[in-house]
């Protein structure tokens, strides 16, 4: 088992995706994180995932909009592109164990033998499960392979703090997509698991997801880290808030009404030392947070508060 930094004191963290700039549901996240983990005396930790949808500048602009809100951090922001080296490891130590198998499968090939009688909707049907060497070889001339968990169970257990026990599906999910790059799901276990995070504060989003991570977590001998998934941020039809929904950034909106509407829908005071001085979990809102952007300037919370 490699070293786990910092298990002893425990870190709460926010891992952005560098694909633009944070929107106020983004950035409500990101103060939940914290609030959170100071609350509970741990170390906050950032990182930037970006292996997948990154944008040149947006980094930059997501750290000195969580600085502008207040926000501080225990450590420099890791990103996950350097840290390849890193989940070669752990594959390694899968493929080891017998963990890891190549999938040729296109998404078309997925979603017909998903739609078979019996089989799971969004469960990987298991087809490449059992080839044998041969067929293998063969496929492999076709097309590239993606690598697979080679899984045992069929569901497995976490804890949530805001959801409770919460029992969800695991299938055999992809660890290293077929153009080389480390899958999400995979990235994330291992980074929590060595940047010493025992506790995981993201959107709701990402709760079905957590059984699989918690799964693979405890296959790589590493302690699962206990969650809280917070309601997301939606816009007024229904939908996962956006920046193309208007004025939702604090660029648009102005710092102090950013943070007027986000502590307000928490039921919190506007500023982070008295929010933290309030904060208790137990009292979130556990339903969407309805956003209401204006078409110009400014923003109107229509606020599902509690
Ligand atoms: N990078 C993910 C996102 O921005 C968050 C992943 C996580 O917190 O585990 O949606």
């Amino acid at each position: 088992m490699p070293d786990l930094p910092g298990l002893h004191s425990g870190a709460g963290r926010f891992a952005p995706s560098p694909s633009g700039e944070l929107h106020l549901g983004n950035l409500r996240t990101a103060i939940l994180a914290w609030l959170f983990a100071r609350s509970t005396g741990r170390r906050f930790l950032l990182r930037i995932e970006d292996l997948d949808r990154a944008r040149a500048g947006a980094e930059a602009e997501q750290l000195r909009d969580l600085a502008l809100i207040g926000l501080d951090w225990d450590e420099a922001p890791i990103r996950q592109s350097d840290r390849v080296a890193r989940y070669r490891e752990a594959l390694d130590r899968l493929r080891g164990q017998g963990r890891l198998y190549e999938c040729f499968c296109t998404r078309r090939d997925i979603a017909e033998a998903a739609s078979a009688p019996h089989q799971a909707p969004g469960r990987y049907p298991g087809t490449c499960r059992s080839l044998s060497e041969t067929e293998r070889a063969r496929k492999r001339s076709e097309r590239p392979a993606a690598w697979r968990l080679r899984s045992d169970v069929a569901e497995f257990r976490i804890h949530d703090r805001q959801h409770g026990e919460f029992r969800g599906p695991v299938d055999d999910f992809v660890l290293l997509r077929n153009d080389g790059v480390t899958a999400y799901n995979l990235a994330v276990v291992v980074d929590d698991a060595l940047q010493g995070v025992d506790q995981v504060v993201r959107g709701d989003d990402l709760l079905a997801a957590a059984p699989g991570q918690a799964y693979l977590a405890s296959l790589l001998g590493y302690p699962v880290p206990g969650y809280a998934h917070v309601p997301l941020a939606l816009n007024p039809a229904g939908q996962r808030l956006a920046k193309r929904d208007g004025a939702v950034t604090l660029a648009d909106v102005g710092r102090d009404a950013a943070l007027g509407l986000i502590f307000g829908s928490l039921g919190l005071p506007p500023a982070l030392p008295a929010a933290l001085a309030e904060f208790d979990p137990a009292r979130l809102p556990r339903e969407a947070w309805l956003v209401r952007p204006a078409p110009g300037h400014g923003t109107n919370n229509v606020g599902a508060g509690r």
